[in-house]
């Protein structure tokens, strides 16, 4: 079964407001199997609803409709819903309110054989409370059992291009569901999604996939659905025994704000140093000045410097460090924006890896962030394999 939700409200269309009401209800919709056709947002003008109305009810069995509840002068749903109405003169239209029990506005219900209008308040907790009270209990009686599952897959340091043809043609060949790449600061998260009038089928269709998936990309999957990267790494370090310290230049501490955003940090995060000014990289850490100088303070030696330099003085297991060039002044045609090197040094050795992003500062900040961390689980996870190991100690 399919839906339109329709969110009414100037602010809306000024950029004032994020319309939340359109993502609460599309969430629950797909949780009850119900797939989301549209979302639309229009302003306080009743010539631009009523023809939304008109057109969602010609697409769609069910229809959900928020903002423009009220009482004020630009509060104009309740007219347009009237208008609506004279469409169908004698057709057995059956309407009725939605009771509003924490607030003052009344929701709409219209019925017409198996075509369901809701109209709700646009004050985000009025209208969840009436969707699930007054709305939800209703679709689950006229929707039949159809299960829409999703599962996300993060990844944090690999480009959605790469990606894409490490997966080619996977959506085709599984037949199990559809896969969606969606790029953000932090990673490339794949979404899959499947669907089945048994709940257990599209349990089963769902693992498959994320089988098959996992199969061509698992080593660049840190984690599931909301866990973050840092709450993998940090669980990592901690099921290892191992401590963490940072010495961050381009990224100015989000590392460590990353690494501290999790509970518990405490027992595997030892100290984070910011050290931005050449300066502050010699004193800190013993970065040797003549490093900096030959080699630039973005350069694979001073990030190893600044790695082995951190891991010293702090006596934590791994050093982790970052210099690059956020932008959006300070590149060069050798050392671009976007450029980092990151440091990694503990007790088998150093590593330095360099990454190339594009975009903004604080895109690159991120993405400088989460490359870092993704390095220590790659190294953690390398280090697991014993002969990974061997090869270090020999
Ligand atoms: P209304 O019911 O149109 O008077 O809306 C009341 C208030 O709810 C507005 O001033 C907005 O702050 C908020 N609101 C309305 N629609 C939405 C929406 N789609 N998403 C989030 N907030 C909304
Ligand atoms: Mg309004």
């Amino acid at each position: 079964m399919e839906a339109v939700i329709i969110t009414i409200g100037d602010e809306l269309i000024y950029g004032h407001t994020i319309d939340t009401n359109s993502r609460f209800i599309a969430l629950r919709l797909s949780g009850m199997g119900i797939r989301t056709r549209r979302i639309v947002s229009i302003g306080d003008t009743e010539e631009e609803i009523l023809d939304a109305l008109r057109d969602a009810w010609q697409r769609v069995q069910i229809i959900i409709v928020t903002g423009g509840l009220g009482i004020t002068h630009d509060d104009i749903t309740r007219s347009v819903i009237s208008r609506f109405r004279a469409d169908f003169p004698g057709t057995g239209l059956i309407e009725s309110a939605i009771d509003n029990e924490i607030g003052s506005a009344q929701g709409i219900l219209l019925r017409l054989e198996d075509k369901c209008l809701s109209v709700l308040p646009g004050v985000p907790f009025e209208m969840k409370t009436m969707f699930e009270r007054g709305v939800e209990p209703l679709l689950r009686q006229i929707v039949p059992a159809f299960f829409i599952r999703h599962k996300f897959l993060r990844t944090a340091s690999v480009r959605e291009s790469d990606l894409y043809h490490m997966l080619d043609n996977l959506p085709r060949i599984t037949g199990l569901g559809s896969l969606a790449f969606l790029p953000g600061p932090e990673g490339v998260s794949l979404r899959i999604t499947v669907q089945s009038d048994s709940e257990i089928d599209a349990r089963d269709k769902l693992h498959r996939a994320v089988e098959l998936i996992r199969g061509k990309i698992g080593p660049h999957i840190f984690g599931e659905d909301d866990e973050t990267l840092a709450q993998v790494v940090g669980a990592m370090l901690k099921q290892r025994g191992l401590k963490i310290a940072v010495a961050e230049s381009c990224t100015g501490g989000l590392i460590a704000s990353r690494l501290t955003d999790v509970p518990g940090s405490s027992d595997y995060f030892e100290r984070g140093l910011v050290v931005y000014g050449n300066q502050s990289k010699s004193d800190l850490l013993g970065v040797p000045p003549s490093h900096i100088a030959g080699f630039g303070a973005v350069s694979p030696e001073v990030a190893v410097d600044m790695a082995v330099g951190i891991r010293n003085i702090s006596g934590a297991d791994v050093g982790l460090s970052t210099t690059g060039i956020a932008g959006p002044a300070g590149g060069s045609p050798g050392k671009p924006v976007g450029l980092v090197y990151i440091g990694l040094a503990d007790r088998h050795g150093t590593e330095v890896h360099r990454q190339l992003f594009t975009r903004d500062r604080l895109t690159n900040k991120s993405r400088f962030a989460q490359g870092a961390l993704d390095r220590v689980r790659k190294r953690l996870v390398f280090l697991d394999q014993p002969s990974a190991r061997d090869g270090f100690d020999r």
